[in-house]
């Protein structure tokens, strides 16, 4: 007989974002929460990402309300927990008519009424990161926030333990969810409330709930470029034109065809390697720049320079930055869905199976886990 490991109010395997989400939604209301994690540390998407808590450009509705309340989550636990914030806000930085067209049909709707519409010369005193050749228009948001993941995701588990006393159990892999009892490799938990948030992992729990949603991986690359002397300061997340047609609240503003076209004919490579631009800067001034994407049920582990070329031709194109060199490079992935951005899987009355099928985990994890805590405690029922 395995070991019982203790009782708990709710257990939740999977200690990125996802999980520690539902810890700190759990812990809120009372509960004794424990975390399993297979690894010595989260190792996965929630490390390997920009950091970037964005708000303006997730699908319009539900979706950027869930970053809206996220992003607030974000600050509160930021300040509480000691984790810094790198900087604020977004700039989108349009260099083609079509680009700024899409940003004025944003601008006009609900979602743009907090955001600036700014001219070539306004952008330039405000975002002096940018250059100027030929931009047109920069959309400036005020919502996003910008954490150091591999700094924040430790610091985030850190505080759940010692504010919240949640309970971490690392290098602990969870076999078997019959609840009451997670079965781990160390032994036994009873909780009443499971959530089991496994990132990219369809196979080790509930493989046949989770093949009934056509999931897949994607593959995305990212580098960092070192910080250089007389470099400007970053005062915002940086994006531009190709996010427009990628970005499902701008893309799905008919202004968007337009644009997606004239790319096709100018950029089709970077649509090709799903690339688009997002620079964020860190405490030492270097900054972190990215991505592509390349789908597959098992993505290979390799990274061709010439995608990160691609990368690095768009972020010459808009971002003023003396000799930009590589100075770091990784690859992460996260689960996908053509269909959905997320699903919400009631695998029985106390367990939610939560797998966010979008790049937009650490935008909404804080708002999705309050919403399947809220409905397991007032909606379970005993198994
Ligand atoms: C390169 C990159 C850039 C991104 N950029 C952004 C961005 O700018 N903004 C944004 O909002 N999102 C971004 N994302 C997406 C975001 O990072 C993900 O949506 C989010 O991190 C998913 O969190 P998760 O906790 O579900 O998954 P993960 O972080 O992958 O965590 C899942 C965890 O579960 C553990 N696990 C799985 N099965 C078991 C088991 N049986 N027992 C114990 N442990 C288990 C794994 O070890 C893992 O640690 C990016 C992702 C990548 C890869």
């Amino acid at each position: 007989m395995s070991p019982f490991l203790g009782e708990f109010d709710l257990a939740v395997v999977g200690g990125g974002i996802c999980g520690l989400a539902h810890a700190l939604a759990g812990a809120r209301r009372g509960m004794r929460v424990v975390v399993i994690e297979r690894d010595a540390q989260a190792n996965g998407a929630s490390v390997r990402n920009f950091g970037f808590v964005t708000v303006t450009g997730q699908q319009r509705g539900e979706w950027w309300r869930r970053a809206m309340r996220s992003r607030e989550i974000w600050a509160e636990v930021a300040q509480a927990a000691g984790i810094r914030v790198e900087h604020r806000g977004l700039a989108v930085a349009a260099r083609r008519p079509e680009a700024a067209a899409v940003l004025e049909a944003f601008r006009g709707t609900e979602m743009g009424t907090t955001c600036e519409l700014l001219t070539r010369d306004a952008a330039a005193s405000r975002f002096p990161m940018l250059r100027t050749d030929d931009l047109q228009a920069v959309l400036a948001s005020p919502h996003e926030l910008r954490v150091e993941s591999r700094v924040a995701v430790p610091a985030l588990s850190l505080w759940l333990a010692e504010a919240h006393n949640v309970t971490f159990l690392y290098q602990t892999l969870a076999t078997a969810v019959t609840p009451p009892v997670v079965e781990t490799t160390r032994g036994a938990i009873r909780a009443a409330l499971s959530v089991v948030c496994p990132g990219d992992d369809f196979l080790g729990l509930y493989p046949e709930r989770l093949a009934a949603y056509g999931l897949t991986r994607c593959k995305l690359h990212m580098v960092r470029v070192g910080s250089a002397v007389g470099a400007p300061r970053f005062n915002s997340a940086v994006m531009s034109d190709l996010g427009l047609v990628r970005y499902l609240g701008y893309s799905e503003l008919p202004e968007a065809a337009a644009l997606k076209k004239r790319l096709e004919a100018e950029q089709g490579e970077h649509l090709a390697n799903g690339v688009h631009l997002i620079v964020v800067q860190s405490e030492d001034g270097s900054l972190v720049v990215g991505d592509s994407h390349h789908y597959a049920a098992t993505p290979d582990p390799f990274g061709p320079d010439s995608v990160d070329e691609l990368i690095m031709k768009e972020f010459r194109q808009v971002v003023a930055w003396p000799m930009p060199a590589i100075r770091e490079r990784w690859i992460g992935t996260y689960a996908s869905a053509s269909n959905r951005l997320m699903l919400i899987d009631r695998a029985s009355d106390t367990v939610r199976l939560v797998v966010i099928t979008s790049g937009t985990g650490a935008s909404t994890a804080f708002a999705i886990a309050e919403e399947v805590i809220d409905e397991l405690t007032t909606r379970s029922q005993p198994a």
